[in-house]
């Protein structure tokens, strides 16, 4: 279903500069409509962010591929995303065969991208929890991305990189970021780049905002 509509998406990502193979198929493969609400499946394979409920977005599909070829997983490497919401970015890291771990902090969003994940026959360890804290217990991660957007790099993030490990994370004020991709050298050495202008829904957390 909608197979002409994402080799349509997937043209409009190549247009816009994504050049990742590997993140491309994984585009043609995953099914972006299963991650969204009856009502707005019909927008799937439009390029634009879409309400998921509890005011949070499933992001928009050029910055799911711009943050994933940013990433580049590699087969078998351990990545941690922070911000689950829909799923669709987990699924798409876990089509390129990666071993996902992915938290959510609201309950209703973490039931519901499990139930796909099951349905979906995805192997994705998720948890419901304050991802600014990172998830210890199988860290070190090769990658760690974060989809929503803080004041300032979580330590604990940082912390639970491996070595040569990339962390692509949103940091600004609570209306527009720059995307901050982050290669640990080693454990008090990290390379920066930035990219700016983009705008995701608040990072709220130990680490990150203080809930209003
Ligand atoms: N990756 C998502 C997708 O593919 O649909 C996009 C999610 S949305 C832009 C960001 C998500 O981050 C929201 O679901 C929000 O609840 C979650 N979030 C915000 N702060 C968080 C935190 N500290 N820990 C875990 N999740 C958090």
């Amino acid at each position: 279903m909608f197979e002409r509509e994402r080799e349509e998406l997937v043209e409009i990502l190549k247009n816009k500069g994504i050049t990742n193979k590997r993140v491309l198929e994984a585009f043609l493969k995953v099914e972006r409509h299963l991650f969204l609400p009856d009502i707005m499946k019909q927008h799937a394979y439009k390029d634009v962010a879409l309400p998921i409920g509890l005011g949070q977005t499933i992001s928009q599909p050029y910055t799911v591929a711009y943050m994933t070829q940013a990433l580049d997983p590699q087969p078998q490497q351990k990545i941690l995303e922070i911000g689950t919401g829909s799923g669709y970015q987990a699924a798409i890291l876990s089509q390129m065969g990666a071993r996902v771990f992915t938290i959510e902090r609201h309950h209703d969003l973490y039931n519901s991208a499990m139930k796909i994940f099951d349905k979906m026959n995805l192997r994705i360890a998720a948890r419901c929890s304050d991802g600014t804290l990172g998830w210890q217990e199988f860290s070190p991660y090769d990658g760690i991305i974060v989809t929503a957007g803080g004041p300032s790099v979580p330590v604990n993030l940082k912390k639970q990189l491996a070595d040569n490990g990339r962390l692509v994370i949103p940091i600004g004020d609570k209306k527009i970021q720059s995307l901050q991709i982050i290669t640990k050298i080693s454990s008090d050495e990290f390379l920066t780049r930035e990219v700016p202008y983009f705008a995701f829904v608040p990072l709220i957390g130990r680490e990150g905002w203080k809930e209003k």
